[in-house]
C-alpha cells in the first residue's frame, strides 16, 4: 500500500449508497471506514426496485447473483386506467433485456433493508471494511493533505480523519450542510404519498403486471411486486398536511376506493406504512476539495419510476472509478471535479426531467386522454410490435451513466478500461 496515492476514505452513512461505495472501495483494496449515526440499518419501506443503469454496479460489487437468488427480476410494467384498471401502455422486457451481451439488465428487486444487510456483511466480513455505529457526523474540516469529520458518539466528541470524506448521509445530509448550509436548490412537491408493503393478490385476481401505475388525479397509486412470496409495494397519493394518525385512519377508505376489487381490511395485509414528502433538488457541487456527495445527499427526486437510488448507485459507481483511479495512480485528483460536473449534468438532463414526468403522468387530470398526449407511451406502443425498437428505447435509460475511466491519464489514446 506504500505506493498508493492515499490511505483511507471515510464514508458517512450506512444507507444503500454508502454501503455500495464502501463495498466497491474495500473490494478494490482501499481502506474504508463508515460512520453511521444510528445503531442499526434503516428499516423503513423505501427503495426496492433498481433499474437497468444500476445493474452493472451490483455486478462489480459481486452481489448480483445473491440479489437474484433472494430477490426478483421484474419483466413487465405498465400504466393502467383507474376506472377499470385496463392496460394503457407498458412493456415486457423479458425478450429484450434478459440477455444484453450476456447480462440480464431487467429491473432487479430486493428490498432495501435486505440489500443493505447483504452489502454490510460483504464489506465487513470479506473485505475488512470498518463500520462505526452511533457515530453522528456534525461537522467537517479539510486542509491540503487530509479531511476530517467531527463526530458525536456515546463516549463524547471525536475527530475522524481520512484522505477523502464522502457524504452518503441521505436527504438531510450533515456533510452537505457543512459545505452549503441549508442551500439545496430545487423544490418540494405540494403533494403527499404513502408507501406501504402489502399482501394482496394483484396478479392472480386482477391480472396485474410486475409493476403497475394507476393514473388518477387524486387516487393514483403504484402496485409493484417486491418479494417472491407475493408482497407488493403499494404507494399512493394522499391529501397533503394531515398527521400520521390521520393517514392511518384514512388508509382503509383509500384502499377500498382505489384498489381493484375494492377490498375491506380483512382482504389484504399491510406490513409497513410510511407517509413521505417528495422533492426535486440538486446540490450546487458534488465535490468540494476532499469532500464529495453521493445519492440523496447530493440530489433528490420523487420515487415514481424508481430513479432515486438507481441514480444514486450510478453516482457511486462513477465516484468509485474516480477514487480507484487516483488510488492506482491512473487518475489525477482533479477527476473528482469531473465527477461533480458530469453527475450534476446527468441529474439535470436525465433524472430530474424523467422523474418529474413520471409523477405528472401518474396523477394526470384526464387519464382517459393521457395516451393521446404522451409521446413516451406512444413509443412504448410502437415497441410492442417492434422489439428492437423497444430494446433501444429501454436501453436509452443507460444514458444516466457516465464513464469516468475515459479521464484516466493513460486513456488519452482513447482506450477505456474499467476498474475491477
Ligand atoms: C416510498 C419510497 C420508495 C422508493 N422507491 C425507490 C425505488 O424503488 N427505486 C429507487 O431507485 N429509489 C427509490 N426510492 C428512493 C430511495 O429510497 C433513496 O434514494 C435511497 O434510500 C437513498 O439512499 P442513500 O444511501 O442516499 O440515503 P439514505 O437511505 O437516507 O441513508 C443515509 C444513511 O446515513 C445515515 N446518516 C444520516 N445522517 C448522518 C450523520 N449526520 N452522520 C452519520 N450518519 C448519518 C442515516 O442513518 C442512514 O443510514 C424510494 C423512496 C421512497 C421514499
Amino acid at each position: 500500500m506504500a505506493d498508493k496515492a492515499f490511505k483511507k476514505v471515510i464514508v458517512v452513512g450506512a444507507g444503500p449508497s454508502g454501503l455500495l461505495l464502501a463495498l466497491l472501495l474495500a473490494k478494490h483494496g482501499i481502506s474504508v471506514e463508515i460512520l453511521e449515526a444510528s445503531d442499526k440499518l434503516d428499516d423503513q419501506p423505501r427503495a426496492a426496485h433498481y433499474g437497468t443503469p444500476a445493474i452493472p454496479e451490483f455486478r462489480r460489487a459481486g452481489i448480483l447473483d445473491e440479489m437474484r437468488r433472494r430477490g426478483l427480476i421484474l419483466s413487465t410494467m405498465c400504466w393502467r386506467q383507474s376506472s377499470d384498471f385496463s392496460y394503457i401502455a407498458g412493456w415486457d422486457a423479458a425478450d429484450v433485456l434478459s440477455d444484453v451481451d450476456g447480462e440480464d439488465l431487467r429491473t432487479h428487486c430486493f428490498v432495501l433493508q435486505d440489500l443493505d444487510q447483504l452489502m454490510l456483511d460483504e464489506v465487513t466480513t470479506k473485505y475488512g471494511g470498518v463500520i462505526r455505529w452511533k457515530h453522528k457526523v456534525v461537522g467537517l474540516g479539510q486542509d491540503e493533505t487530509k479531511a476530517w469529520a467531527e463526530v458525536e458518539t456515546d463516549e463524547g466528541k471525536k475527530k475522524v480523519e481520512g484522505d477523502y470524506i464522502v457524504g452518503c448521509d441521505g436527504a438531510n445530509s450533515a456533510v452537505r450542510k457543512a459545505l452549503f448550509g441549508n442551500e439545496f436548490p430545487g423544490f418540494t412537491w405540494d403533494a403527499q404519498i404513502v408507501a406501504t408493503n402489502t399482501y394482496y393478490d394483484f396478479e392472480g385476481k386482477f391480472g396485474f403486471h410486475d409493476a403497475n401505475f394507476i393514473i388518477h388525479p387524486e387516487h393514483f397509486f403504484m402496485a409493484a411486486r417486491i418479494t417472491q412470496d407475493g408482497m407488493y409495494r403499494v404507494t399512493y397519493g394522499e391529501t397533503p398536511g394531515l398527521t400520521h394518525e390521520q393517514y392511518l385512519e384514512r388508509q382503509p377508505w383509500k384502499f377500498e376506493t382505489m384498489l381493484p376489487g375494492h377490498p375491506k381490511p380483512d382482504e389484504y395485509k399491510i406490513v409497513n406504512f410510511s407517509p413521505y414528502k417528495m422533492h426535486q433538488r440538486c446540490a450546487e457541487k458534488f465535490t468540494v476539495g476532499r469532500v464529495m456527495l453521493c445519492a440523496d445527499a447530493a440530489h433528490l427526486c420523487n420515487p415514481w419510476g424508481g430513479l432515486g437510488i438507481t441514480g444514486g448507485f450510478v453516482d457511486v459507481g462513477g465516484l468509485y472509478d474516480c477514487l480507484a483511479g487516483i488510488w492506482d495512480g491512473k487518475a489525477d485528483p482533479s477527476i473528482l471535479e469531473i465527477y461533480s460536473e458530469k453527475r450534476i449534468e446527468k441529474w439535470k438532463t436525465v433524472i430530474d426531467p424523467i422523474s418529474q414526468e413520471n409523477f405528472r403522468r401518474v396523477r394526470d387530470k384526464d387519464p382517459a386522454t393521457r395516451f393521446e398526449r404522451d409521446e413516451f407511451m406512444q413509443l412504448l406502443k410502437k415497441g410492442e410490435a417492434d422489439r428492437s425498437f423497444l430494446k433501444d428505447l429501454l436501453l436509452s435509460f443507460m444514458e444516466v451513466r457516465y464513464d469516468f475511466t475515459q479521464h484516466y491519464k493513460d486513456k488519452e489514446d482513447g482506450e477505456k478500461v474499467k476498474a475491477d
